[in-house]
């Protein structure tokens, strides 16, 4: 099963991964995911990288594509779902182009929107990401037990640098300016799911399984 999941920041796309991954064990490809361990770990790649990832700004699309390629032409990501690559319509061609060469054609193309942009500065202004397992919270929506710990590993939460109300502000528009275009890229194309993010997750996930099961 090869899936693609898009959405504006603040759609809950990691939050849906994660439940569809527990359903689903596929591989679990995601651009930001990466080039945040880049950052990180202070590689080369992430020192090129760090300013547009914080200030939320996309990364040029040369290194993402260089890096997404990797990812899909590895033999043990046959079948995958992938986070936050495409971005562009620029993307979206040359992920057509290469998954095409591959013979590995996407079959499910997911796009979480939400109506209302009130509705992701809620979400993201309140987000707190655990600095070593990833696990996600949200101070009103999903707290921790404890106030900034981890439920699962007892490791710090942290508010990612572009989470903050600025870097929101930036992420939000490089949205709209260049990865909406985007989606309409796939509506044209007429693949494309449309998901209603403010859906209780239950609900998500019960119609994103129904729609997996033909492709199991
Ligand atoms: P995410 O965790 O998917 O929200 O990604 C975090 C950040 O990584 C984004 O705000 C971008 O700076 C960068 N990024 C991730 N995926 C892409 C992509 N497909 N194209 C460009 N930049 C990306």
């Amino acid at each position: 099963m090869r899936i693609v999941l898009l959405g504006c920041p603040g759609a809950g796309k990691g939050s849906l991964a994660s439940l569809i991954l527990e359903k689903h064990h596929i591989p679990y490809l995601s651009t930001g995911a990466y080039f945040r361990k880049e950052v990180a770990d202070n590689t080369d790649l992430g020192k090129e990288i760090k300013h547009y990832m914080e200030s939320g700004l996309l990364v040029p699309d040369s290194v993402t594509m260089r890096v997404a390629s990797k990812m899909l032409e590895a033999p043990e990501n046959e079948n995958y779902l992938l986070d936050g690559f495409p971005r562009t319509v620029n993307q979206a061609m040359m992920l057509d182009e290469l998954t095409t060469k591959l013979g590995r054609p996407l079959q499910v193309i997911l796009n979480l929107y939400v109506k209302d942009d009130e509705v992701v500065y809620r979400r993201l202004t309140g987000r707190q990401i655990c600095s070593k397992c990833g696990a996600i919270y949200h101070t009103r929506n999903h707290p921790s037990k404890v106030e900034g710990v981890c439920d699962v590993c007892g490791a710090n939460l942290v508010i990612r640098k572009d989470d903050q109300l600025e870097s929101v502000k930036i992420r939000l528009n490089e949205y709209y300016r260049l990865t909406e275009p985007m989606v309409d890229y796939y509506k044209m194309k007429g693949n494309l799911i449309e998901l209603d993010a403010e859906l209780d997750s239950e609900v998500l996930l019960e119609e994103v399984n129904s729609l997996l099961e033909k492709y199991k």
